[in-house]
């Protein structure tokens, strides 16, 4: 999921000190689970700049509150019609595609960011995510057993491991293990080495075309024919 952070209120504070009457709003899915932009996050943003507003002497703001399922599908903002067109800025707790599908959906309104979007990650335990993929649009799992070199290697090498590994960890992080051992003691006891004696040539990252777009599989050719 993507995992993102709170902005510090005062920041926060100061992206909205233009604007009079703000729409605060949360979004119901990974920002949710992370803590940083579900309805809950939402109330207690509000109470905090509702505070912040009486003991700073901020201009003088309205807020309203609500939360959709999910900012980065349009279908789901379809309800916020009304709500929006009564503020002079949306502050969006979505992540930075739910903020821009936010801004394309209501051109007139301002949609501020209200998080710092951080990575794409998996829960390790309550409250703590660990980055897991970057979206490099050419996964390489298949050959490195289900393990990203390109996150979880600090250098993200991609024939690994570097010089400096020692006793399993990071040569620039010594509390973290490192990916290219792991990867290595995967390949070994799935039988599959001869994986990590191949060479991967350079990938080119600036080839990735941008923008980006996928369709979704609307069917799969199993290639021949029946019968
Ligand atoms: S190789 Fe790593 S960064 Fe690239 S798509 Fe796969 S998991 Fe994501
Ligand atoms: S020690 Fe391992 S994880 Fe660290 S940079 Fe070298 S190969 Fe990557």
């Amino acid at each position: 999921m993507i995992v993102a952070q709170q902005k510090p209120l005062e920041e926060i504070r100061r992206l909205i000190a233009p604007y009079e009457k703000i729409l605060i709003l949360g979004c119901g899915t990974c920002v949710t689970v992370c803590g940083a932009g579900g309805e809950r996050e939402v109330s207690f943003l509000h109470g905090a700049l509702r505070v912040a507003q009486v003991k700073g002497g901020d201009g003088v703001h309205a807020f309203l509150e609500y939360t959709v399922k999910r900012q980065c599908d349009r279908e789901f903002l379809d309800p916020l019609g009304d709500r929006v067109s009564e503020v002079d800025a949306i502050l969006s707790l979505g992540c930075g595609v739910g903020v821009q599908v936010v801004a394309e959906r209501f051109p007139d309104v301002p949609a501020l960011p209200g998080v710092n979007t951080s990575f794409m990650g998996a829960t390790e335990q309550g409250g703590v995510w660990d980055e897991r993929c970057a979206a490099c649009g050419d996964c390489r799992l298949a050959e490195t057993a289900g393990i990203c070199p390109i996150t979880r290697c600090t250098k993200g090498i991609l024939n690994g491991p570097c010089a400096g590994t020692k006793n399993g960890k990071c040569e620039a992080n010594k509390d973290i293990d490192c990916a290219w051992v792991l990867i290595y003691k995967r390949l070994e006891s799935l039988g599959q080495l001869d994986k990590i004696r191949r060479y991967y040539p350079p990938r080119n990252f600036r080839t990735i075309p941008r923008p980006r777009r996928l369709a979704g599989i609307t069917s799969i050719d199993l290639g021949g024919s029946n019968g």
